[in-house]
């Protein structure tokens, strides 16, 4: 087992992999940039160093100063997180040549799911259904008017290398789709620093639905179950829950299927670690492959909840070696759960991010209540990085139990001296359309537009 282990990240996700260390005896080093140095993290782990100056690619982004300080503080291991450099392969490279394990997938299998295009083929090739689209990468605006037509409208315009919800453009003709394409190439050269986009038929009204894999070193896959995670809003996700309604309520058989395609893929990519296959589900139930997250996903709670099953802790066990302790049939699944992301953002002028001092905190608790976070009062939210401040998870034995206590859970959730979303969750949890379960991608719009509608109409 790692002795001392570095996590590359901060945050929530940070303060979460450190617990996940202390539990099993490792010693643990962060890093943070200048604006972190009163972050949670460097409080909880053993050992801290920073790492330069507040924009990520000052910081968290650097593989020389990650490195550097992994070597300095002599450790066995290195924890990517998600987001930053957790699907970077060059970095695992790095980390595996300077004799540092990185706690992901090797570089066979982030070679497989390189990027969105690559995986596409790779699910193809296994006979899982993928989104009719273009073949790779599209070159130039004739090539995706030759595509757009054979795919016929709507089409997305999406970037190989895009993730939270960037790079990625609708169009329902010709002149949305040459302006979609290069929009979405210049927002894919800014955010990833590659331009290159490839086109997929737009899903109409579409549900969200991943499953949690993990892999070991000696090739068994099994999956953990999906998450619907279709409460989006510009393409990411504000609320996750597991089960999925949309599979209890019309398509019981696709849970099975889609697990068993989930597996496939890991399989085919030699997949060691956490990860998780993304899936898209139309309305008649029909399912398409969308990617890989190869890293520890945000939303992993609340499949720790229904599993009992703790997957930052098999993380770091598969990376030493371990081999998977569980075959599929070990797998079981009890009660419900529901993650809700707090966000510093303002709800009420467009979810502007609302960095600034925390001033008063004060976090739900109790019997099925789980927070995630690394907020505390006094906390000072830096304005370089995501507006996350904390995952609000709920365990219930059935769905309308886990609803029960998240929205008792946010009603006693206290944040004050910046704005949260929090009062936009709970009109979530109040919604009939999703009491009852009945939702897609289109849910957060439709509520808004509602919303914006009963102003108007206030104000007259
Ligand atoms: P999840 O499914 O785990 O919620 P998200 O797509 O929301 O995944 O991403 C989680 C975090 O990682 C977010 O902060 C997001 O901005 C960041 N992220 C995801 N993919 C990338 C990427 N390719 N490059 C940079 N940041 C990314
Ligand atoms: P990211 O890397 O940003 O997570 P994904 O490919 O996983 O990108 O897509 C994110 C979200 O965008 C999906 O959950 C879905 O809501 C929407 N989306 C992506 N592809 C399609 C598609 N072909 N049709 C409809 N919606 C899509
Ligand atoms: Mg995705």
């Amino acid at each position: 087992m790692f002795e001392k282990i570095l996590v590359a990240n901060r945050g929530e996700i940070a303060v979460r992999i450190i617990r996940a260390c202390k539990e099993l005896n490792i010693r643990t080093v962060a890093v943070y940039s200048e604006a972190d140095a009163n972050s949670m993290h460097v409080q909880l782990a053993d050992e801290a160093i920073c790492i330069g100056r507040p924009p990520s690619n000052e910081s968290y982004l650097r593989i020389d100063r990650i490195i550097s300080a992994a070597e300095v503080a002599d450790v066995d291991a290195i924890h990517p997180g998600y987001g930053f450099l957790s699907e970077n392969a060059h970095f695992a490279d790095v980390c595996e040549s300077c004799n540092i394990r990185f706690i992901g997938p090797n570089s066979r299998a982030m070679n497989a799911l390189a990027d969105k295009a690559v995986s596409r083929a790779l699910a193809k090739k296994a006979g899982v259904p993928v989104p009719p689209g273009s073949d790779g990468v599209v070159e130039n605006e004739q090539d995706a008017l030759v595509n757009a037509k054979r795919i016929g409208y709507p089409v997305m315009i999406k970037a190989v290398a895009g993730g939270g919800g960037r790079g990625m453009r609708s169009a329902h003709n010709d002149i949305s789709l040459v302006k979609g394409f290069h929009t979405a190439r210049t927002e894919a050269e800014k955010a990833f620093g590659n331009p290159g986009v490839y086109i997929e038929k737009y899903i109409e009204d579409p549900h969200h639905i991943e499953f949690q894999i993990l892999g070991d070193y000696k090739g068994h896959v099994i999956h953990l179950g999906e998450r619907d995670c279709s409460v989006q809003r510009r393409n990411q996700k504000v609320v996750e829950e597991t089960p999925s309604p949309l599979i209890d309520n019309r398509f019981k058989k696709l849970r099975e299927k889609m697990g068993k395609d989930a597996r496939k893929i890991g399989e085919m990519a030699h997949y060691v670690g956490a990860g998780t296959v993304e899936f898209i589900v139309d309305n008649q139930g029909n399912y398409y492959f969308l990617e890989v997250n190869k890293r520890i996903q945000v939303e992993h709670p609340i499949t720790e909840e229904v599993t009992g099953i703790d997957l930052v802790r098999y993380q770091i066990l598969i990376a030493a070696g371990e081999p998977l302790r569980h075959s599929q049939g070990d797998i079981k699944f009890e009660g419900h759960a529901i993650e809700c992301r707090i966000n510093a953002e303002d709800p009420f002028d467009d979810f502007r991010p609302s960095p600034g001092r925390i001033e008063m905190y004060f976090q739900p608790g109790g019997h099925g209540v789980r927070v995630d976070t690394h907020a505390y009062a006094g906390y000072t939210i830096p304005s370089h990085y995501d507006s996350m401040i904390g995952k609000l998870v709920t365990f219930g034995k059935d769905r309308r139990e886990a609803m029960d206590k998240m929205s008792s859970a946010l009603a006693e959730y206290m944040i004050t001296g910046v704005k949260t979303t929090i009062s936009f969750q709970q009109a979530i949890l109040q919604d009939p359309n999703f009491r009852r379960g009945v939702y897609s991608t289109n849910f957060v719009d439709q509520l808004l537009s509602g919303a914006r509608r009963e102003l108007i109409e206030d104000k007259s």
